[in-house]
Order: C-alpha cells, then sequence, then structure tokens
C-alpha cells in the first residue's frame, strides 16, 4: 500500500478482486471525497478507469494535470532488474489481435492512443520533477500503429530528452529502421510474447507469428542495440512432451537477456477457455464462482507434471555455463551478487507457490 499527503490529495491503495484474481489499485481522496479510483499496472487497463470528472485516468498515474505533484509511481511493484529510478506509465490501451490465452482481445480490443506531445510531456515532468531515469510501458502492443511510436521517438530525440525506457510489444509489428530509432530514443528493452517453439501450438493459439519471424526479429532488435525480453507459456491445450521440448528448446537458442516461463491459464472469455470446457478441465461457471468467492482452487493444468516442465525450463535456461558467465559479467555490486546468487538457489531449488 502506497500513501502520499502532498497538497490535499491522498493516495492510498487498497484490493479488489477481479476475474484474474486479488488486484491492487490507488485510490485518490481529495476532502474526503474519492476523486479517482486507477488501476495499477497490473491491472489491464479498462474503461471504467475514469476519474470524477469523467477524464480518463492513466493506470499507474491519478490525474497528475489536476493534482501536481500526486504522483503514484508503485516502483516497489514494477518487475524490472534495471538499476535506475524506475517508473511506469502507458502510451496506448487496448490490442486487436485474439491471442486464444489473453484477456486483452476479448475485454479491450478497440486501440487507442495518447499523443507523441503528451506522452513526452509526461515523460518529461517524469525526469525533471521526479528525477525518473527510466519508464516501464505497460501498453500491451507499444509499436502498433508505427506513426504513434516514431511520432514519441522523434519527439523523445527532439527535446534531447534523456531517459530510457523499455515495454512489451508484438514480433509482427517492428522492422530494423523502427528498432534502430526506438534505440537512438532510449529504449532499453523490448518484450516479446513468443509463446511456444512448435508451430502447431502458435497456431492454436492464434498468435499469427511464425518461428523464423521471431528468430529474424530477436536479431534485429539486438543489432539496433535494445535488450530483449522473451515470454513463453508451457503446458497450452493439447500440448505434448514434444512441442513443450521445442518450446525449451528455442528459449535456449533465442537467448534473450530476460526469460518467463508461465503455465497456461484459461481466463474468461478467451478461446483456452473454450478448449478447458471443451476437454472437461473446467466445469461450470469457474470464473462466475470464482468471483463471487465459491470457488478458490486452481483449474487443474492441461497436461500433467506441468510444473515440473516448468521447473525444468527455468533450469535448463539459467544453469548453462554461456549464461551463468552472462550473469557473472553483469554483476556491478555486492547487492547485485547476493541477488544472483538467491535466483541461482532459487531456480536450482525451484519449488512452486501453492496457488501457482
Ligand atoms: S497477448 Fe498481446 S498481442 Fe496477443 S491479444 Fe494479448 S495483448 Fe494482444
Amino acid at each position: 500500500m502506497s500513501e502520499s499527503t502532498e497538497v490535499d490529495l491522498k493516495i492510498t491503495g487498497g484490493t479488489v478482486v477481479t476475474a484474474s484474481g486479488p488486484r491492487r489499485v490507488g485510490i485518490a481522496v481529495d476532502g474526503g471525497r474519492v476523486v479517482a479510483v486507477a488501476e495499477d499496472h497490473l491491472l489491464p487497463p479498462s474503461r471504467e478507469t475514469y476519474d470524477a470528472a469523467g477524464k480518463h485516468v492513466i493506470p499507474g498515474l491519478v490525474d497528475t494535470e489536476a493534482h501536481p505533484g500526486c504522483y503514484v509511481p508503485l516502483k516497489d511493484d514494477i518487475a524490472t532488474e534495471s538499476r535506475a529510478a524506475v517508473t511506469a506509465g502507458v502510451t496506448t490501451w487496448g490490442c486487436p489481435y485474439r491471442c486464444g490465452f489473453c484477456v486483452k482481445g476479448p475485454s479491450d480490443e478497440r486501440f487507442r492512443t495518447r499523443s507523441p506531445g503528451n506522452v513526452v510531456d509526461e515523460m518529461e515532468m517524469l525526469v525533471k520533477r521526479h528525477h525518473a531515469a527510466e519508464v516501464m510501458f505497460y501498453d500491451d502492443v507499444l509499436t502498433l500503429r508505427r506513426r504513434h511510436i516514431v511520432g514519441i521517438c522523434e519527439e523523445i530525440i527532439r527535446r534531447g530528452l534523456r531517459v530510457q525506457w523499455e515495454s512489451p510489444t508484438r514480433i509482427n509489428r517492428v522492422d530494423p529502421e523502427l528498432l534502430e530509432l526506438m534505440h537512438r530514443a532510449g529504449c532499453r528493452v523490448l518484450r516479446y510474447g513468443v509463446e511456444s517453439g512448435d508451430p502447431g501450438i502458435l497456431s492454436l493459439m492464434n498468435k499469427a507469428i511464425d518461428i523464423d519471424q521471431v528468430r529474424r526479429v530477436f536479431r534485429w532488435t539486438r543489432e539496433a542495440g535494445i535488450e530483449t525480453f522473451a515470454y513463453f507459456i508451457l503446458g497450452y491445450a493439447r500440448e505434448t512432451a514434444e512441442t513443450m521440448r521445442r518450446t525449451i528448446d528455442l528459449a535456449k537458442e533465442l537467448d534473450p537477456d530476460y526469460v518467463m516461463f508461465t503455465l497456461a491459464t484459461p481466463y474468461p472469455r478467451t478461446s483456452l477457455y473454450e478448449l478447458a470446457v471443451e476437454q472437461g478441465i473446467v466445469a461450470g461457471d469457474y470464473w462466475r464462482d470464482f468471483t463471487l468467492g465459491k470457488r478458490m482452487e486452481r483449474i487443474p493444468y492441461f497436461v500433467p507434471g506441468a510444473e515440473e516442465w516448468m521447473k525444468r525450463a527455468y533450469r535448463e535456461f539459467y544453469l548453462r555455463p554461456g549464461r551463468i558467465w552472462r550473469q557473472i559479467r553483469k554483476i556491478r555490486s555486492w547487492r547485485d551478487v547476493a541477488k544472483n546468487f538467491a535466483g541461482m538457489k532459487a531456480i536450482a531449488l525451484f519449488r512452486m507457490k501453492p496457488e501457482d
């Protein structure tokens, strides 16, 4: 829970239960009156995120223009390797794609953007007033509209703003020229949803990307000087040992700077949920019951031994001699030593939390 009492505005935090589980929100109270409820960056931005005047509130920020100085950086929640003063923001909302596992398509498909000038004004404010050195964007697909991201990059360069940033985007929405421009404008890391190393599973996921394209984009991104982050899903519907093996092998081949393996979870209104119902993994309206607090148990995995596959994936990825050496070369302080040691220990003794 974060709290600030600058001017009359009080910013506090709370927890709400959503379809995907309990989430934190930021609540702004001015003179005893709630003026804004902003989802923090962990929540998908929804159309319900408005302040009292009906103005859209940026997740992670509470109406900074009306209440200058009242900024909710939620820094503690931001998962980053960066040593810089990091904060969060968004430049676009919504995603028109329909990846089979993702809640965005069914819940927020209309793509909206802020103007490049408005985004860079905010970045400048964050740098000058709050000494932010890095902004973590929580867009769904930052580069979906080329002229939007080109506009932001050109404006950052024109103003000579010294700030780094990172964001998720899509494999099929970048090209070498754009990546080079983004790097010049301070882009430090790009996060790509690769999801699977198996063409059949990628097609079932409706990812609309292919593996050669993934290889190419990782090469371009590195050549542009941007670090890579890859997301993978294991245990999708119809997965076999062979398909999961392909995913782990692709992760090792791509060798991104950062990696995340997750186990498939059939969220509501996704085609993965339909597959779960079809396969008899889920009975009744699981998410309705979950939201009402009638069911708290996890939906069973699609494949036996899914958790073992996830442990295997992390171990094989991180416990390679080349990877260990790369981590060692990144060490700059005793804090880094402790962090790396803790990470290696966690991977070696990998244990899933009960809710995972
Ligand atoms: S995974 Fe990304 S690209 Fe696919 S629907 Fe979700 S937000 Fe869009």
